[in-house]
Order: structure tokens, then C-alpha cells, then sequence
């Protein structure tokens, strides 16, 4: 259901903006779709989205935090500002989809259904601005590059012409963002209070030992014993140093050294990738990976402690609770209660948690199905997120994207 206002607008004019805003994204997501480009190289897209924004009235502001872009609608009147983001970057997988509008980029795809929500948020946006004349306040729309490489918001967010464009407009009482799910139908959404994404780290470790023949180990100190033995380590801190229903991952996904098999190289080096809610949880992970490093190297007699260096992390994303259920009922209202799910909170990461904790505004980001509904039936061999294969069904996720979007900033708005 449309709100009372939204829905006597409509009865006069005896025709649903949404179907309007449908076929339009539609079309949209087919050029997106066909035309992905890798994280900070969304020149072509930006391009795009941003044409297609213009086109709508909105003041867009392109080149922020790279090739991002602000758009600003605003209603009749004075009123609060929401923050709507929409990330805009592929990923480097070569389409296996066989759609008519497969990637025209060889061997890069909108694999996670970025293109989908540039063209919801033209739908979106689009149903706002026709219905300007029933809310107040601004929209601030944000086209976010590099999401997967959890580095686009944070440019924004460090660039001074976004900072003017946020003091001129009001600081946002809401930030809203959708992503599409491969394990949802489409015509479904799914939203949770708290944390739904993880605080991310990285964290290198350098073994420092000692080279030397692989014939002669006695003379050496090798750096690959004590990497091997610091791996198996770091799985006790999750299992022995949390509380059991605390959540978190410590994973070494790359394990470098050596260069001959009768070598034993001076060092070598492993990378890791650790996952978290809260912010002690966060600290207990971070200490113990050290504290572990440092006393295995120490035991092998290592000549120094490994160097240690932690990335630059992105924050966990959380629902703000008031909000959310805010959202929820908009949601209910918009769909039927039986289409808005809760989901299990995930230990990926999401770089939309970057706005709400550097700019102080409440969030609220929920999973759009994208999945055909038939094909959910029969469940076998559902490819996911990042795949080659990933096909959401258009034009029900566009719908149902579109109207989420809207009701979600309604809600932040004045009607
Ligand atoms: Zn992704
Ligand atoms: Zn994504």
C-alpha cells in the first residue's frame, strides 16, 4: 500500500508512478548491466547516472571521492535531509550469464547487482521527484564508487566538496541504502535491527627468520615453521579467548614465502582477514593476533618479532533499532507483512557503515530478493553474490527496490 497521500495523488492522476519508474529502471539496468567498470574506474557509469539524474531535475555534483556523484531533490518545503546511497562498481569476473544484455566488458561484471541499485535509484528517485508536491525536506542521493573495494565511501566522505554539499543541505537524520540477495526471492525484503555487516581488518604478518640451505635446517630459522604454527594459533583466539556466543573470523587467506623448494627464506608472510560486531570483540582479536605472532616467534627463537601491520578497517553497519522499525512498518504497509523478513546478520562487509559512524547519522540498509521467484521454489543450484552466474529477476527486484526506497525516505521525510 502507497501512504494515504501518495495514494489520493494517484487515484487523480489514475496511474502508478512506481509501473512508470519500473520500465524506466528497467531499461536502465540493462545499460548498467551491459556496461560494468572496476572499482574508481566508474567513469562511463558516473557518466550515466548522473545524465539520468539531470534528467529528473535534480543538481548533481560529479568528481567527489573520485568518479562518485551527489544529487540533491529537494520537496515543497522545509524539512529534514535523507541520505540515499547507491554503490556504482563491478567486479573483475567474466559474465557467464548469457543474458541478451551481458556485459559488452570483457571480463568484468556487475556481479553483485551494483547495477541494480543504480537503477532503482533512478526509479526511486524518479517517483520522489514527480511526487515532490507531497514531501518536504531533501534528498541527498549519493553514487558511491569502489564498494568493493571498501574504500569509496570513505573517500567521499574525506572530500571537502561533499562536506559543503552536507552543510548546505542539513546533516541527514537518516541514511538509507539497499543491497540485492541471492537468497531472498524477489518481491521479498529483509531487514534487521543492529549490526548486519561486520567490522573488517586486515592484518599482515611478517615471520622473521633466518635463511639459509633447505639441507641444513639446523643452521637456519625458518620463518615457514613458525608461519604454519602462528596459523593454527590464530584459529584458538575465536574458539579460546572469546565468549562462546560472540561472533567473529580470524582467516589467513594468503600464505607467502620462499622461493625454491631446498631454500629456507629469510621471511614470509601471511595476510589475514578479521571479522567482528562490536568494538571490544574488535580489540580482543587485534591483541591476541599480536600477542600470538609475537610468543610463537619468540619460542622458535625467531632474531626479531614479526611485523605487524593493520590496514585501515571499515566499521561494522548497523540498523539503527528506532529507525528500523520505522522502516519495518513502511515496509509492512508498502508489501505486506509477509514479504519483510528478518535475515541472520552476516560477517561480511559493507562500506555504507562508513557514513552513518563518520557522519553521526543513524543508518539503515536491508537486502532486496532478487532471485525468480520460481526459481527460488525449486532452490538447487542458485548461483550467489560475486558469481558469473548471478541473473537477478528485473523487473519484480526493481519494483520492489523502488518502492522500498521510496517508503524508506518517505519515513525520513515530512509529509
Ligand atoms: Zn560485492
Ligand atoms: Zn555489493
Amino acid at each position: 500500500m502507497l501512504s494515504l497521500s501518495l495514494s489520493l495523488m494517484l487515484a487523480a492522476a489514475s496511474a502508478d508512478p512506481v509501473d512508470a519508474a519500473t520500465k524506466t529502471a528497467r531499461a536502465e539496468y540493462e545499460w548498467f548491466h551491459a556496461h560494468p567498470e572496476l572499482s574508481n574506474k566508474e567513469v562511463q557509469t558516473a557518466k550515466h547516472l548522473a545524465h539520468a539524474l539531470r534528467g529528473l531535475g535534480l543538481e548533481v555534483h560529479e568528481g567527489i571521492g573520485g568518479t562518485g556523484i551527489v544529487a540533491i531533490l529537494e520537496g515543497k518545503g522545509e524539512g529534514p535531509t535523507v541520505l540515499y546511497r547507491a554503490d556504482m562498481d563491478g567486479l573483475p569476473v567474466t559474465e557467464a550469464t548469457g543474458l541478451p544484455y551481458a556485459s559488452k566488458n570483457a571480463g568484468v561484471m556487475h556481479a553483485c547487482g551494483h547495477d541494480v541499485h543504480m537503477a532503482t535509484a533512478i526509479g526511486a528517485l524518479s517517483v520522489l521527484a514527480a511526487t515532490r508536491d507531497t514531501w518536504s525536506g531533501t534528498v541527498i542521493f549519493v553514487g558511491q564508487p569502489a564498494e568493493e573495494l571498501g574504500a569509496g565511501a570513505k573517500a567521499m566522505v574525506a572530500d571537502r566538496a561533499f562536506g559543503r554539499l552536507l552543510k548546505k543541505h542539513g546533516k541527514p537524520t537518516l541514511a538509507v541504502a539497499l543491497h540485492d540477495a541471492a537468497d531472498l526471492p524477489a518481491g521479498q525484503v529483509s531487514l534487521i535491527e543492529g549490526a548486519h555487516h561486520a567490522n573488517v581488518d586486515s592484518v599482515d604478518i611478517v615471520v622473521h627468520g633466518k635463511g639459509g640451505h633447505g639441507a641444513r635446517p639446523h643452521e637456519s630459522i625458518d620463518p615457514i615453521v613458525i608461519g604454519a604454527e602462528i596459523v593454527m594459533a590464530l584459529q584458538t583466539i575465536v574458539s579460546r579467548r572469546l565468549r562462546p556466543d560472540e561472533k567473529a573470523v580470524v582467516t589467513v587467506g594468503k600464505f607467502d614465502g620462499g622461493t625454491k623448494r631446498n631454500i629456507i627464506p629469510p621471511s614470509a608472510t601471511l595476510m589475514l582477514t578479521v571479522r567482528s560486531y562490536g568494538p571490544k570483540t574488535r580489540k580482543v582479536l587485534l591483541t591476541e593476533i599480536e600477542r600470538v605472532a609475537k610468543n610463537v616467534a619468540k619460542a622458535h627463537r625467531a632474531p626479531k618479532p614479526p611485523t605487524i601491520v593493520v590496514g585501515d578497517g571499515l566499521p561494522s553497519c548497523k540498523n539503527d533499532p528506532q529507525w528500523t522499525r520505522k522502516v519495518r512498518a513502511a515496509f509492512e504497509k508498502e508489501l505486506g507483512a509477509d514479504k519483510v523478513k528478518r535475515h541472520a546478520p552476516s560477517l561480511g562487509g559493507e562500506d555504507f557503515g562508513v557514513f552513518g559512524t563518520a557522519l553521526g547519522v543513524p543508518a539503515i540498509m536491508w537486502k532486496l530478493g532478487a532471485v525468480k521467484p520460481a526459481r527460488w521454489k525449486k532452490g538447487a543450484d542458485l548461483p550467489g553474490l560475486h558469481s558469473d552466474r548471478w541473473a537477478p529477476d528485473p523487473d519484480l527486484t526493481l519494483r520492489t527496490g523502488i518502492r522500498t526506497v521510496v517508503a524508506s525516505i518517505r519515513t525520513g521525510l515530512v509529509q
